[in-house]
Formats: C-alpha cells, sequence, structure tokens
C-alpha cells in the first residue's frame, strides 16, 4: 500500500481530567499525534527541530487513546530510566 498521506497539522489543544498540553492534529483526518513521537513544537508550533530525534509516527482518533499510548508508552519509558537510576545510585552506595 503507498503512503501517500500528507498531514496538514493544526494546533490542538488536549484538555482531559485537569491535564493540559498541546499537540498536532491533522485537518483533513481530525487524528491527533502523539507530541512527543512527532515533536509537537517543531511540527505545529514553529520550534526549531531537534536534531537526532527519534520520531514516530504515533496517531490518534480520540483524546482518549492518545493519553493511554502516552501513559503506556512514554510515562513507563520514563518511570524504567527512573528506577534504572535508581538501582545504580543503590548500588553504588552500597
Ligand atoms: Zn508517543
Amino acid at each position: 500500500m503507498a503512503y501517500t498521506w500528507e498531514p496538514k497539522w493544526e494546533l490542538f489543544t488536549v484538555e482531559i481530567d485537569g491535564i493540559r498540553f498541546r499537540t498536532c492534529r491533522d485537518r483533513i483526518t481530525g487524528l491527533i499525534a502523539c507530541p512527543v513521537c512527532i515533536h509537537a513544537a517543531s511540527r505545529c508550533m514553529n520550534e526549531p527541530s531537534p536534531l537526532n530525534y527519534q520520531y514516530e509516527n504515533s496517531f490518534f482518533y480520540t483524546v482518549e487513546d492518545l493519553i493511554i499510548h502516552m501513559k503506556n508508552y512514554h510515562i513507563g519509558e520514563y518511570r524504567k530510566k527512573l528506577e534504572d537510576l535508581q538501582m545504580k545510585l543503590s548500588e553504588e552506595e552500597s
């Protein structure tokens, strides 16, 4: 299947359960992008693209799906880094 979809990003503010952040949404399909995976700051907030950024395409139909993705994927990743750091620190102590 040819991949021909060109997203037309617009700024979209997510507000759910007291969480508020901005990301990109496609004007045509309404798909919401994960702000971490696509680096929303440079895609639709006119900020410069970072060097060596690991871009991934993650798009969601609903805000709920996006939140689940962020919780499972990004917060999990972050937690793992913290656990690794904690382990390293406790090894150094003993
Ligand atoms: Zn993501």
